[in-house]
């Protein structure tokens, strides 16, 4: 089955200062390995149209738009200590976005997976300002579209080693996406606590997992198939959404999980089947973080051939919970009990 796999040129010409690890060799290097492996032939190429201005602001103030765009005049303009624009970064932004919305379009007509490929990343930019890496916010920005054209329940899983605090915030109340983050902690940015479960009509909405260092391929799928899984089933999203970061990969100088890119093909086997179960809702992958370029071709490549139909034995990377993810699953559902308190009477 071809999969939909959305890529710009100009997410190349968007480069932060010498050295910064969110580089265009990462996308690069993501082309080479695709064009040397049979998965790359299972993919249907697509050029990542620009997302317009009423889709960007349905996330962002005019204002920040209006900063990205005035970035385009300058050779390098700097939002925060790790954030910088150059002259096609607006672009570059605007491109990565649009492949959000592009991807949504395409499963809504039909194809049951999309994936991606673009920089810059998106999870960290809030409404107001970029910040860490991340100028518009790809997810939410596919998400809003996705709700505007008629889907109702959209999940945002985000697997990033990082938590997406501008994709939590956006959605912080509001009932119509759940939001799911497992991440690093402590890490950058900081947010990203169990006691943070979404607020007013959005309570119970976000789930955040936050992890120390260490964790392996069957301790996110453990947590994920017990915890996740059946607030999943029981909220049925009609969309999936994946925050795909593949920071969390071993081989990654910013993360310090232990993951491997079978796990992360694994992970998105997971994801399949959960949405299978809830009605055959699509999923669209959109590309976070990830910086150690090899690693990163190869976990994407592990997911893409799960969106092509192969099957992965995902359960077969399932090993008894540690203690670890035991103190875990408690301590979590302690914060879940009330907004799911048929769900974790067992855990
Ligand atoms: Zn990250």
């Amino acid at each position: 089955m071809s999969v939909p796999f959305y890529f710009h040129p100009v997410c190349l010409e968007h480069r932060q200062p010498e050295g910064h690890p969110e580089c265009p060799e990462r996308l690069e290097e993501v082309t080479r390995y695709l064009a040397a492996h049979a998965i790359g032939a299972e993919l249907d190429r697509r050029e990542a149209p620009p997302a317009e201005r009423n889709q960007l602001e349905r996330v962002h103030t005019v204002a920040h738009v209006d900063a990205l765009r005035r970035s385009e005049e300058a050779e390098s303009t700097r939002f925060d200590a790790d954030t910088a624009a150059n002259h096609a970064t607006y672009q570059a932004a605007r491109h990565a976005a649009g492949a959000g919305i592009a991807a949504v379009d395409a499963v809504r007509h039909g194809a049951p997976s999309a994936f991606c490929a673009v920089r810059p990343p998106g999870h960290h930019a809030e409404s107001d300002r970029p910040m860490g890496f991340c100028f518009f916010n790809n997810a939410a920005i596919a998400a809003e579209h996705a709700l505007a054209v008629g889907y109702t329940r959209v999940l945002i899983l985000d697997w990033d080693v990082h938590h997406g605090n501008g994709t939590m915030h956006h959605f912080y109340r509001r009932d119509e996406v759940l939001y799911v983050s497992l991440h690093q902690s402590p890490l950058f940015p900081g947010s990203g606590r169990m006691g943070e479960t979404g607020a007013g009509p959005g309570s119970g909405t976000t789930v955040n997992i936050p992890l120390a260092a260490g964790r392996s391929d069957s301790e996110y799928l453990s947590l994920l198939d017990d915890v996740v899984g059946p607030i999943v089933v029981e909220w049925s999203p009609d969309l999936f959404l994946v925050s795909a970061g593949f920071d969390a990969h071993w081989d990654d100088p910013l993360g310090g999980m232990e993951l491997s890119a079978a796990g992360f093909g694994a992970m998105a086997a997971w994801v399949h089947d959960y949405a299978e179960q809830v009605g055959l809702a699509p999923v669209v992958y959109t590309l976070e973080g990830g910086y150690h370029p090899r690693a990163l071709a190869e976990s994407i490549s592990a997911v893409l051939e799960v969106c092509a139909g192969r099957r992965v034995d995902w359960e077969s990377s399932l090993a008894p919970p540690t203690e670890y993810v035991r103190n875990i699953r408690s301590k979590l559902s302690g914060y879940l009990a009330s907004h799911y308190p048929d769900l974790f009477s067992h855990l």
